[in-house]
């Protein structure tokens, strides 16, 4: 079985290659999903978190008070390390249960599956992680994928996409590992300068070959 990690930059294209994995049938493990569901109202993490931070992160209704936490965290380096260790070693827990669960489940119907196209989806994992590298998740995958996308085009997206001004999503990209970086990471380079379909293709090539 192959657990594939996809990353990339903001505004890279990371949703828009995930979409695209599942249109196929493909397994996709989120983790910034995972990351919004372990802190659900009532979860363990948001005792934590609310013990580690104050019960002033929490809204009435019991839900996480995104904004308070972020204030809370933003000028506090030391803060900020506490929260990121609590939240990814949480995610990376999940992460691996799910791959635990994926295998297994693999396993058990390889024996029919195995030759057929179906199996072959069966055998591949990807896990779209924007922190893939930052976490340390790179280790426990078998190939990393980069999706790389010029500063430039990324931001016109961006702006289309979230209408966030041009200095809010430079300053988001600067707190970022940089793409070059990044790109010598990288097993797997996706470029996604060109059209939706240049994309695609690149990905149908490397579908081909796992
Ligand atoms: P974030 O880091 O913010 O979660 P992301 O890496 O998931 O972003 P996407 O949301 O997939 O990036 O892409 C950013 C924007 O660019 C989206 O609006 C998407 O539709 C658009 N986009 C992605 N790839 C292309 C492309 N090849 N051509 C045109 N638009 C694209």
């Amino acid at each position: 079985m192959k657990i594939i990690g996809l990353t990339g930059g903001i505004g890279s294209g990371k949703s828009t290659v995930t979409d695209y994995l599942i249109s196929k049938g493909f397994h996709v493990l989120d983790a910034d999903k995972v990351a919004r569901e372990i802190v659900m109202p009532g979860s363990e993490m948001l005792i934590q978190l609310s013990s580690n931070f104050g019960k002033g992160i929490l809204n009435e209704d019991g839900s996480l008070n995104r904004k308070k936490l972020g204030s809370i965290v933003f000028n506090d380096p030391e803060k900020k390390k506490k929260l990121d260790e609590l939240m990814h070693t949480r995610i990376l827990e999940i992460i691996h249960e799910r791959i635990v669960l994926l295998r297994e489940e693999y396993e058990n119907s390889a024996e029919i599956a195995i030759k057929s196209d179906e199996g072959k989806k069966r055998k591949v994992i990807f896990i779209d992680a924007p922190l893939l590298f930052e976490t340390g998740l790179d280790k426990s995958v078998s190939e990393t994928w980069v999706i790389d996308v010029d500063d430039e085009t990324r931001i016109k997206r961006i702006m289309k996409r979230d209408g966030l001004s041009r200095d809010e999503i430079v300053m988001r990209i600067n707190t970022q590992m940089t793409r070059d970086e990044k790109k010598k990471r990288a097993d797997v380079l996706l470029d996604n300068t060109g059209d939706l379909e240049k994309l695609y293709s690149q990905i149908d090539q490397l579908l081909e070959s796992i």
